[in-house]
This record gives C-alpha cells, sequence and structure tokens, in this order.
C-alpha cells in the first residue's frame, strides 16, 4: 500500500510505504515490533522531511491513539498522551487551575511532536515547550515501554529526541498556579540604538517583528503577567489598532490585545486555536544563536535584507532560556531565535535562506529542527557538543536504528 502524506505547510509529500494510525497503545506496540523502519507523525506542522519514514518505511500517526490528559492537582503535573494538542492541553489545565509557563505561537501543534524539535515561544527567563517535561513514556524498537524521567541519566536525550528513540506515548510535565497576561502591540521600533537586552526582558515575552524592508522592526508583541510587576516601553510607540504580524492578515486571528487581560493561553500563543495560525500559505525558518550576539546578529541581517525582504512575509526575533536537553538549539546557552516565514515557494526562498545562514555563521547559529535550513550536516554537529552521548543513546534503545530515517541519520550522523 503506498500513501500520499504531506506535512501542514504542503511543501513536502513524504515518501512512505504504509500510513498506520493505530488506535490501541497494544496495536502501536505490535506495529512497531513488526516494522523494519518507523517514523512518527505528530501534527505535521514541520517544514522539512523530519518525519519521512522513506520507502518501504512505515509511517506512525499517534492521532487515532485515546486522548489522555490527566492533571494531578496537588502534585502539580499533568500526564498527556504524545499526541494531544497544546490547544486541548491547556483547556484542560486551566479547568484545574493551572497553567504551562510557555506556549508556542500557535496552539495546534502536539505536545511530542512539538518537544522533539526543540519547539519554544518567547522569554528572557523562559525555557522550551520542553523545559516543564519531567517525564516521557516511549514504545522502543523492540514494542517495549521505557520511562525516563528527569534526573535518569538518559534524560538530557528524551525529550528533544527528533523521534528518533521511539514513538512518545505520554508526557508528564509540571505546571504551575494559572495566572494572567495582557498582551500589548507597540509599532515602529528603530534598529539603531537598539538596547536589545532591555526590550527582550521588558515583559514575560517579547516578539519583534520585521520585514527587512527597512532597518527596523514594524510591531513589538509584549505579554505581560498580570501577577509580576510590569515594566514601561518607552521605545516606540503603542498600536492604534489590532495587528496581524503578517502583513495584510486578518487580525481577528490572533488573540486579543490592547491589554485586555486574559488567561494564560489565550494570550501566550499569538493565535487564536480556532483560526489559521500565520498565513498558512508559507515556509519557515528559524536560528537560535548565544543571546550576547544578538544585537549584532541583527545587524547581520540588517546588511542582507536586500535578498531577504523579497521573499519575506515576517521576520520575528525572541529570546529563549538556555535547557540542558543535548539536541536543543537553546542547549547551554541563553538564546535569541531569528525566525523567518517566508512566501510558499522553496525555489525562491533557499537562496534567501543560504544568505541569512552565512550572516549567522559566525554566531554559530543552529537551525530549528523543523523548519527549512541547508546548514551542512558537519558544521551542525559541530554545534551540539552533547552528540555523541544522544547517538549512544540512540543506539541503546534503537540498535537496529528502526527510527533513523535520512534526515536524522545525515544531521547526526547516526
Ligand atoms: C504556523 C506554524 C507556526 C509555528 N510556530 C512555532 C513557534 O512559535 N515556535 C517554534 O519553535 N516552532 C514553531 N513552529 C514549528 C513547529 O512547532 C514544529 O515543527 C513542531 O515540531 C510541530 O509539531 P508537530 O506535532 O506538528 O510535529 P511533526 O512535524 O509532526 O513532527 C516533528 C518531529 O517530531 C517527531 N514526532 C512527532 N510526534 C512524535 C511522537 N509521538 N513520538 C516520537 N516522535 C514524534 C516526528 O517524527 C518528527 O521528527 C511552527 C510551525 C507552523 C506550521
Amino acid at each position: 500500500m503506498s500513501e500520499t502524506v504531506t506535512n501542514w505547510a504542503g511543501n513536502i509529500t513524504y515518501t512512505v510505504g504504509e500510513l498506520h494510525r493505530p488506535r490501541s497503545l497494544d496495536a502501536l506496540r505490535a506495529l512497531v515490533a513488526g516494522s523494519r523502519k518507523v517514523r512518527v507523525l505528530g501534527s505535521g506542522h514541520s517544514f522539512n522531511l523530519i518525519a519521512e519514514p522513506g520507502a518501504g518505511g512505515v509511517l506512525l500517526s499517534v492521532a487515532g491513539l485515546p486522548p489522555e490528559i490527566d492533571v494531578d492537582r496537588a502534585a502539580r503535573t499533568v500526564r498527556v498522551s504524545g499526541g494531544v494538542r497544546y490547544a486541548e492541553l491547556a483547556r484542560a489545565v486551566h479547568a484545574h487551575g493551572l497553567a504551562l509557563p510557555n506556549m508556542a505561537s500557535l496552539p495546534h501543534i502536539s505536545v511530542a511532536g512539538s518537544v522533539a524539535t526543540g519547539t519554544h515561544g518567547s522569554g528572557i527567563a523562559g525555557g522550551s515547550l520542553a523545559a516543564p517535561v519531567r517525564e516521557v513514556e516511549l514504545v522502543t524498537a523492540d514494542g517495549s515501554t521505557v520511562r525516563i524521567a528527569r534526573g535518569d541519566a538518559r534524560f538530557g536525550g528524551a525529550v528533544t529526541s527528533l523521534g528518533a528513540l521511539g514513538v512518545v506515548t505520554a508526557l508528564t510535565l509540571d505546571l504551575e498556579p494559572a495566572y494572567r497576561v495582557e498582551q500589548y502591540v507597540f509599532t515602529e521600533l528603530p534598529l539603531v540604538g537598539l538596547d536589545f537586552g532591555e526590550v527582550a526582558a521588558s515583559a514575560y515575552s517579547v516578539s519583534l517583528f520585521t520585514d527587512w524592508r527597512e532597518p527596523g522592526f514594524r510591531q513589538v508583541w509584549l505579554k505581560r503577567r498580570t501577577d509580576r510587576p510590569a515594566s514601561a516601553f518607552p521605545w516606540a510607540a503603542p498600536a492604534t489598532e489590532p495587528m496581524h504580524p503578517v502583513p495584510g492578515m486578518p487580525a481577528a486571528n490572533c488573540t486579543e490585545q490592547f491589554g485586555v487581560p486574559g488567561p494564560w493561553h489565550e494570550r501566550l500563543p499569538h493565535f487564536r486555536a480556532e483560526f489559521t495560525p500565520s498565513s498558512g500559505d508559507e515556509l519557515q525558518s528559524e536560528y537560535l544563536l548565544p543571546l550576547p550576539h544578538a544585537l549584532d546578529a541583527l545587524h547581520a541581517l540588517d546588511a542582507v535584507r536586500a535578498h531577504v525582504a523579497p521573499v519575506l512575509q515576517t521576520c520575528e526575533v525572541r529570546t529563549v532560556a538556555a535547557d540542558a536537553q543535548w539536541l536543543s538549539p537553546a542547549h547551554g546557552r541563553d538564546s535569541v531565535a531569528l525566525h523567518f516565514t517566508w512566501v510558499a515557494d522553496t525555489a525562491a526562498v533557499l537562496p534567501a535562506v543560504r544568505r541569512v545562514e552565512e550572516a549567522l555563521d559566525a554566531f554559530g547559529a543552529r537551525p530549528h529542527w523543523g523548519k527549512l535550513f541547508t546548514v551542512p550536516a558537519p558544521a551542525l554537529r559541530a554545534r551540539y557538543p552533547r552528540l555523541p552521548d544522544f547517538r549512544d543513546l540512540a543506539t541503546a534503545l534503537d540498535p537496529g536504528g528502526k527510527f533513523a530515517n535520512a534526515f536524522v541519520q545525515d544531521v547526526l550522523s547516526l
């Protein structure tokens, strides 16, 4: 049986032998044990071949498994099945008066797929979505279940694992008491004279947006927790109408602005769960590099903006706190994340992607695992000091390389 499966953006048609959506854990175990090559598909929001199993391989969607969300109020944790999306998870957690510390720009993505690629939101003190994960439950190559919890020597490889260790069937996450957030948008922040550190630290979560047609930022999005002291934002003017980060797109798709307080999960993502996120017709790239280089990196991008702007819809600048996951793009370094929403034309976009990569090369930029990049594998590998540890873990859990597709074999040299 041969199936056509595409990703959310439609730029990738996966080469797949068989597509399976097991309905129970037992069926999933049997399928994994009896298959030669397996890759897992989450919600399909990645822009590259990371999820592709290859000819003859099994693409295993976890979307058919019974969704489980078990909140332990006393312990302030939630155990969630891997295929659940953040929108459902956040609603359930909030109903118990609890919260996640962070969310990405959209709540449409699956939990396991997001943490597998190091997906993040923004916040100078906030880690990626992997940060609150305390335990991962995996079905490994022989169909058995392995639990890896924080404190286990293998944990550093277990969360941001690119799907290379097995099928993540459930995760347990730390929670905190629910909080409220006010979202404000400002316009026209100049690059000249920018104190990036001060701007990035001026709220719980800060995003700068530019189309690189001019130096400087068209929009600044601030998300302020109402339970923390508010800082002034003297560097730009408050927006006078609701905004969408992609010029020309309807602001109705975006979460509430103008400082109207609301629950954390209805303000931390930029896009509402019930609408198409971003522009919907796009490609994306993103690079994380050490925070102290943020301003130099922005000037390096400014120097190539003539090559970037013609194929760019918007560029978002965020911050991500350092974490300890071996393959996390924020591993071991507080990072600035430079994101690009491109037009949906791979051939036109790739030269601009290369320009960006050349501009950011000197800063040791690590590409987002789920987005488009062309950084050669040897250069990439050199940017992950704990990669040998991850390789050892993958070999221990999956000695035959059942979960290693061409993408991970190439970038990780598995
Ligand atoms: C509109 C849009 C906005 C985005 N915004 C952000 C953002 O704000 N911040 C950010 O960092 N990224 C962002 N992304 C990128 C996105 O978060 C990542 O691509 C993420 O991996 C998507 O999760 P997914 O479930 O769709 O994963 P998929 O694309 O389905 O899979 C990604 C990887 O995870 C593996 N995987 C998935 N499920 C499992 C499982 N159960 N067990 C084992 N492995 C699994 C897959 O094999 C694959 O290797 C955005 C993408 C889009 C399309």
